[in-house]
């Protein structure tokens, strides 16, 4: 049985970590907050122990990784998480970005295609802690259509486009953060659809992530 224990290294390299956030531009302090009480080393295998707390993703099984902690408070911080917003997040993976946004106070739906993974939230180590979550195995490009409409969807892989059935499952006003495909690199939206159901964009930063497939595995 994996021991899970946060000592204060863990805290002192967790500490050092939201220095280094706060350097590369995250200022929203509730994501800050939310980032030095996860122990994000719970997420990953305890072969990364030492390491978890470097601002970078790893692998989680499957082909597929844990965000990079920069990325996080980024996507995070441009979705302006408040209290009992309707969360939608497409790519559970390692349930990491799911507990910074259960931690902020959002009632979490996340959806995660391979099996192998979505299987994980079983023995998710915070189960009895964020009753705000809610996990679904499934094809994140459909959303959960009775489970709408979502104040915020966020999407952790890299779309091809920005999908239609997301769009239509946010609430009015709602906003979708997502990376959206440019070959290599993905671009970082933000769509706000506004009252008369039209759609703002905002463009930010490239980043890397892995691709948004389709269907389930
Ligand atoms: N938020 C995760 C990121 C994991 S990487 C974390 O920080 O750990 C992206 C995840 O999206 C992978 O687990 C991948 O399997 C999942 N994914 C890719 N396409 C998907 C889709 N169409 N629906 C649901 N999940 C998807």
């Amino acid at each position: 049985m994996r021991q899970y224990t946060d000592t204060y290294q863990h805290k002192g390299l967790r500490k050092q970590l939201v220095d280094i956030l706060k350097e590369r531009g995250i200022t929203n302090q509730e994501v800050l907050n939310a980032i030095n009480n996860i122990p994000r080393h719970y997420f990953l295998d305890s072969a990364f122990d030492k390491i978890a707390y470097e601002d970078r993703a790893f692998p989680i099984g499957e082909g597929q990784t844990i965000s990079q902690p920069y990325t996080v408070a980024y996507q995070t911080q441009l979705l302006d998480i408040k209290r009992n917003e309707k969360v939608l997040e497409i790519g559970t993976g390692s349930i990491y970005q799911t507990t910074v946004l259960a931690e902020l106070g959002a009632k979490v739906y996340t959806i995660e295609r391979q099996r192998k993974l979505y299987d994980q939230h079983k023995n998710y180590f915070f189960k009895n802690k964020y009753l705000n979550i809610k996990f679904f195995y499934g094809d994140g490009f459909e959303g959960l259509p009775t489970y709408g409409p979502f104040d915020k969807v966020l999407i952790t892989a890299a779309a091809p486009f920005i999908p239609p059935k997301l769009i239509e499952q946010l609430r009015p006003c709602g906003m979708m953060v997502l990376p959206v495909d440019e070959g290599e690199k993905q671009r970082m939206l933000r769509i706000t659809k506004l009252l008369d159901g039209s759609l703002q964009e905002e463009s930010f930063h490239n980043f890397s992530f892995v691709p948004m497939l389709t269907g389930k595995n």
